[in-house]
C-alpha cells in the first residue's frame, strides 16, 4: 500500500467507489468520468506503479484481470455486443494514476485508433 494513492486507499475503502466486483487480489469499480455507458476500472490490490514494474511473479494476477473483465462484460450485459480493456502507461500513454489499473469499457462501439 502507498500511503499516497487513491486507488490504494479506494482498495481498503479509505476512499469510497462504486464497487461492481472484488476478491483478495483485486477490485473492479466505476470510473468517476466515465467515458462509455459502462467504464469500470479493475485495480489491482497490490500496489504497482506502471505495467513496466510488472515481474514475473504477477503473470497470474494479470491473467487474473482478465478473466475478471470478461465476467463483469457479461455480468453486466455489454460481452456481446463488444468492450475494451485499456491499460495506459506512462504520461504519453495518457496515464493520470500511478497504480497499475485496466479501464473496462463497453455500451457502445469503439473506434479504432484510439486518440
Ligand atoms: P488513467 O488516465 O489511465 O491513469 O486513468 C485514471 C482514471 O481514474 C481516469 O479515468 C479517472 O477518471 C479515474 N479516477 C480518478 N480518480 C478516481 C476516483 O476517485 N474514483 C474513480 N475513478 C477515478
Amino acid at each position: 500500500m502507498a500511503s499516497d494513492c487513491i486507488f490504494c486507499k479506494i482498495s481498503t475503502g479509505e476512499i469510497p467507489a462504486t464497487i461492481r466486483y472484488e476478491d483478495d487480489q483485486l477490485i473492479a469499480f466505476e470510473d468517476i468520468d466515465p467515458q462509455a455507458p459502462h467504464h469500470l476500472l479493475i485495480v489491482p490490490r497490490k500496489h504497482i506503479r506502471t505495467t513496466l514494474d510488472l515481474t514475473t511473479a504477477d503473470n497470474q494476477l494479470i491473467g487474473h484481470i482478465y478473466q475478471v473483465a470478461g465476467k463483469l462484460a457479461h455480468d453486466l450485459g455489454f460481452a456481446e455486443d463488444g468492450f475494451r480493456v485499456v491499460n495506459n502507461c506512462n504520461e504519453g500513454g495518457g496515464q493520470a494514476v500511478w497504480h497499475i489499473h485496466f479501464h473496462l469499457l463497453g455500451g457502445r462501439d469503439m473506434t479504432w485508433p484510439p486518440g
